[in-house]
This record gives structure tokens, sequence and C-alpha cells, in this order.
């Protein structure tokens, strides 16, 4: 919409809320709501982020949420979701983002508890083609985890939420993600860089195709420990092929330079039998 606009007439002006009608709210995220809306003049279906400038001041994310639009909006790329723009009133920041129709990959995955091996390697591959992406572009998501990913009409996926990711060439050393998805690096709070993204392609392919994460515990200390070990197992039900845990073993390596690099992800065997090159699945 936004772009479309700007090939036939610049905006002479910004946006503001007149010119969308709200439907239907999408969902709640830490910071605010996410309704479906549409832009009145193109008829353009959106969807409308928006967040309380006093949550914003509450929780002292400025720097993070001005990140997070810089790197979206500079970010073109069919697995990853647009933002085409923001405006704010008094009260509210709202973010113009790409509307994902199919909702969150999470919620498919919970309900059918695991997914097919061409429904995953489709996933991982459209994964690995936007993360080869953002590193060109020297950006780490570090927060990629299935509340992260949404679907679109065709089943597409589309990474969301770019609040945790850096725009950065050093060896980064903050420590920050959500548990069963860190890589031993991170959990060891040592420096870290791209590679973290590919341990999380890992668990991520374990998850879809087991539907739990690998290294799963009661309690944190537990996972943390599993994770630095690469405690590593198979369960035999549902039945998983030896490529699909060939990919996954070379890819939850404690080393993070000898994990699988995400050109050679997508040159696996596994990857080429199963996954849909034109990344859509059926729902
Ligand atoms: P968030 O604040 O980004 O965590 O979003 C909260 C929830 O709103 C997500 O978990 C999704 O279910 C939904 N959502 C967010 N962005 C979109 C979008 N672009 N299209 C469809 N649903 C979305």
């Amino acid at each position: 919409m936004a772009e479309d606009n700007k090939k036939s007439e610049p905006r002479r002006r910004g946006w503001s809320i007149a010119d969308f009608e709200i439907g239907k709210p999408l969902g709640r995220g830490k910071f605010g709501r996410v309704y479906v809306a549409r832009e009145v003049k193109s008829k353009y279906i959106v969807a409308l982020k928006v967040i309380f400038k006093e949550q914003i001041d509450k929780y002292n994310i400025h720097h993070q949420l001005k990140r997070e639009m810089d790197i979206q909006t500079s970010l073109s790329h069919p697995n990853i979701l647009r933002l085409y723009g923001w405006f704010h009133d008094d009260q509210r920041v709202f973010m113009i983002l790409e509307y994902a129709h199919g909702g969150e990959l999470f919620k498919e995955l919970r309900k059918c508890g695991y997914l097919s091996e061409q429904k995953a390697a489709t996933y991982v591959a459209s994964l690995a083609n936007a993360l080869a992406y953002c590193h060109e572009k020297d950006v780490i998501h570090r927060d990629i985890k299935p509340e992260n990913l949404l679907l679109d009409h065709e089943g597409r996926l589309k990474i969301a939420d770019f609040g945790w990711s850096v725009q950065s060439r050093s060896k980064r050393h903050t420590m920050c993600g959500t548990l069963d998805y860190l890589a031993p690096e991170m959990v060891e709070n040592k420096a870290h860089d791209y590679a973290v993204d590919n341990w999380t392609l890992g668990i991520l392919c374990y998850e879809f195709l087991y539907g739990a994460p690998p290294f799963e515990a009661e309690s944190q200390r537990d996972t943390f420990r599993r994770i630095v070990k690469v405690d590593l197992t198979f369960p035999s039900t549902p039945p998983v092929s030896a490529e699909a845990k060939n990919l996954i073993t070379r890819l939850l390596v404690k080393d993070s330079s000898k994990r699988l690099s995400l050109q050679k992800i997508l040159e696996h065997p596994w990857i080429i039998k199963n996954a849909n090159p034109m990344g859509t699945c059926d729902n």
C-alpha cells in the first residue's frame, strides 16, 4: 500500500488514524494490540499495531521500538513481515504492518501437534532464506520462535517482531531471547554472532517435527544444562526420517563455527526432497 502510494503520488503528509477503518482485533502483544484495518483510499488490508506511549515510557522501550521499526522498514523479503510505515497521536504509536491472514504458526503447531516433513521443510527453507537475507544486511534476529512466526493467506511463513534484533558486525554480549531457543553461547553469556540463528533453526526444525523443543525440562536450570551439554535425543514417535534428524544434528552443534551454514541448509537433501520451492503450504 505505502509503496503503491509512493509510486503513484508521493504522500505530502504523514498517515493518521483517519486513513484507516479499524476492524476486528487480531491479537495482543506485550506492549499493545493489533487490529485488522483497511486503508480508506486504496481499500488495502493491513494489520495496525497500536502501542500506548504510556507503556513505552513505563517500560523504557523507546530505543527498542525505534530499532524494531528502523530494521523492519529497511527489510523487504517474501518471508519477512513488511512494516509499511508508522504514525502517532498524543497517546499512541501505530505501526502499519502487512496482514498475516493465517495467524501464528505456533497456533497451527499446537493444533496439529506436529507438522508433516513437507511443511516443516518448507518453513525451515523459508526461514533459512529470510535469515540469509537478514545476515546479508547485518541483522541478527535473536528472537526467532514460533510466536514470532506468522502465516499469510497462502500459508507462507513471515518473520515478525524485530524488537530484539540487532544490526551490527561485531560479536554481541547481551543476554536475550527465549529460553528453549537459546544457543549454548547465549546461555553461557559468551560472545555470539549470526550462528545463533542457525542454532535456532535446528531447534525449530525439531519442534516442527516433534511438537516440542528438544531441550525442554521441568526447570530453567535443567533446560540450560541440557542446552550446554547438547543433550539431544529423538523420540520414536512421531516417526521422523533419518535425513531430517541429520539436518537437526548438524545445526545443534555446540561449536558455532561448525554449524551448517544457511546455504548448506538450503542444499541439504531433506530440504531439496521436501520443501515447496514456492514457500506456500496448504492449511
Ligand atoms: P505482537 O504485539 O506483535 O506480539 O502481536 C500480538 C498478536 O497479534 C500476534 O501474536 C498475532 O497473533 C497478532 N498479529 C500481530 N501482527 C499481525 C499481523 N501482521 N497479521 C496478523 N496478525 C498479527
